[in-house]
Parts: C-alpha cells; structure tokens; sequence
C-alpha cells in the first residue's frame, strides 16, 4: 500500500475534552473526578469507533444526572423558585443541531436536544412544549425534582458557612447556592472517522428572570461544531457569550487557519475588550478542538473546571487552564 493511500485510510487519533463550567467558585475535587469519569465514558465511546455526537452525549448525560454540577440533576432554579433547563448538541459532518431551551423535569435535557435534531425538522423547542416533546418520547423525569436539587446543592457546598450554620441559616445557604449560575456543563470530541461534535447544558446562571435562556441552547453562540472548522463548547455569562456570538467566531477563525488556542484567545479579548471592560460583566471559557485534533481549554473567568483525554495515561482535569 502506497504511504498516500495508507495516510487516506488512517483512522483518526480520537479526542474528547468536557467541562464542568468556568467562574470564580473552587472546584471541589468530586466534581473534579466526576469531570474525569465523565471523560474516560465519553472516550469509551469514541475507542470503540463510536460517533463523536454519541460521545458528547455519554458524557454529557453523567454530568447531568451527577448532581455535582449545575445541569440535570443538579440544575439550579429560577427566581420563581423552578428549575429551567437548556441544552444543544451538535455534528460538524451534517452541520445538523438540535436544541431544548427552559425544559422542565427531565433527567437529561441533552437527550431531549438530540431528539429536537433527529426526529423533528426543527433545531429549537422551548419551554413547556420542550417538556412536552420529552413526555412524548418518555424521557426519563427527574423525580422529587426540588429536593433533589437541594441534597444536590448541599453535598457540593463544602464552604465553613455550610458546615457550621444550623436550621434556617442552613436552608437559607441550601436556597441561595441553589440560584447560583456556574457549573454548567459540555463537551467536544473527534472521533475515528473525523466527525466533529460538541455539546452543552445548564441550568443557567444566578438570580434568572423565570423564562430566561442563555447562551447554552444558542447555536453559534454557547455551541459550534463543523468538521471543516472545529467544535466549541462555550461557558460563563450568557448574556455576554451571545453578543459575540463565541462558539461561531472561534469557528470562523479556526477555518481561516488559526490554531484552537489563538482563536479562543482572540476572542476571549473580545469579549473583555467589547463588553467585560465596558459593562463591568462578561467572562467565558472555552473548550475548542480542530478537526486534526489540536485542542485548547482557555478561560478569563480565574478558574474554570475541564479536562480531556486522548486515551493515554489517565484523563487530564483541572481548576484553572492558562
Ligand atoms: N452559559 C451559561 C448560561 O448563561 C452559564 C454557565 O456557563 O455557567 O446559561
């Protein structure tokens, strides 16, 4: 076999990056090894030629139903004291997208999303016919949906103020932390055949208006994925990530040529220089990763919880990138 004909047929060398969302909070080290067992599932996947949208997915769905971050199970709630939900998938092959924006009481909203891509002709549903639409196909519900979110909330807290506060100072932590934005939750991956796909999910940021959605459902906003660019997985203030429409910029950059790492950078700037520097608000970070397979975690928010694996040794998981 000729070394041309053997480079065409050459399986590609699968990636997966995932994070468990970016912002000021420590990252405790369960959510870290969670990070990391979410990971190794996802590349599973990819190891046994599976599809990068299937390993998004795997991933995703054990960081939704972990209660250790902010998505599923752990989803924080909206100032009417509900839990509404957001999610989007994405393959770079097709450029097909499916997206659920404030679903309520489903296990795994990325399941929904993936739905919303394969059996409608559509990329969007929201709000109670989002819930609806997962009904239909008997989605898994989240069950004793509150409560959950609370034992949720209380088993990440390990600040001194949890530990030490009793009765209505500690329900009062339970409902604050439980509003807090961050640790929303995504994830990029390559697989064999070069099929992109990239992933994300939330229960959106602190102190929501009832019906707010971010930039998680957006496509080219908190999600991008194109086989002729690269696949982006976007986290942080939503209101900010979907003026500079992110995930697509990152994209266009990558398919004029720019590395993973120079275009998150680049538009990283942005956003600080157009609208954090501004406003006073407005910080991201971003899992990004080109169709070769190069790859970046960049962030300017001070920490931001990620990690990937490329099937050696064990999967790579921090609080902080630079
Ligand atoms: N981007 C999410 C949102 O605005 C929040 C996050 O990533 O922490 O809903």
């Amino acid at each position: 076999m000729s070394s041309r004909r053997r480079s065409r047929t050459l399986p590609h060398t699968p990636v997966i990056l995932a994070h468990g969302g970016a912002g000021a909070r420590i990252v405790t080290p369960a959510q870290l090894a969670c990070l990391a067992d979410a990971l190794s599932r996802g590349y599973t996947v990819l190891r046994r030629g599976g599809h990068a949208l299937d390993a998004v997915e795997t991933t995703t769905r054990f960081l939704e139903s972990s209660g250790h971050f902010n998505a599923g199970t752990g989803a924080h709630l909206q100032l009417d004291g509900v839990r509404r939900m957001d999610a989007a998938l994405m393959e770079g092959r097709t450029l097909k997208a499916g997206a659920v924006a404030g679903i309520e009481a489903v296990r795994h909203p990325i399941s929904a999303a993936r739905l919303v891509m394969e059996k409608t002709a559509h990329v969007l549903l929201i709000g109670p016919h989002a819930t609806r639409f997962a009904r239909h196909f008997k989605l898994e519900r989240q069950v004793a949906n509150h409560r959950r979110s609370a034992l949720a909330s209380a088993r990440r807290n390990t600040s001194r103020e949890a530990v030490t506060a009793t009765g209505p100072q500690r329900r009062m932590l339970r409902l604050y932390r439980q509003m807090l934005g961050e640790e929303t939750v995504g994830a990029v991956a390559l697989d064999r055949r070069g099929t992109l796909a990239a992933s994300t999910s939330t229960g959106g940021i602190a102190f929501m208006l009832p019906g707010r959605a971010g930039d998680s459902p957006l496509i080219g906003c908190g999600i991008y994925a194109d086989d002729e660019a690269g696949a982006v997985s976007m986290t942080g203030l939503g209101e900010s990530i979907i003026r500079v429409a992110m995930a697509k910029e990152i994209a266009d950059r990558m398919a004029m040529g720019t590395s993973p790492t120079t275009a998150a950078r680049l538009v990283l700037e942005k956003l600080d220089r157009r609208i954090r520097k501004v406003e006073g608000f407005g910080a991201a970070g971003a899992l990004v990763l080109a169709p070769d397979g190069r790859f970046a975690i960049r962030h300017s928010t001070p920490r931001m919880c990620a990690g990937y694996w490329a099937g050696t040794g064990q999967p790579v998981v921090a609080d902080r990138f630079s």
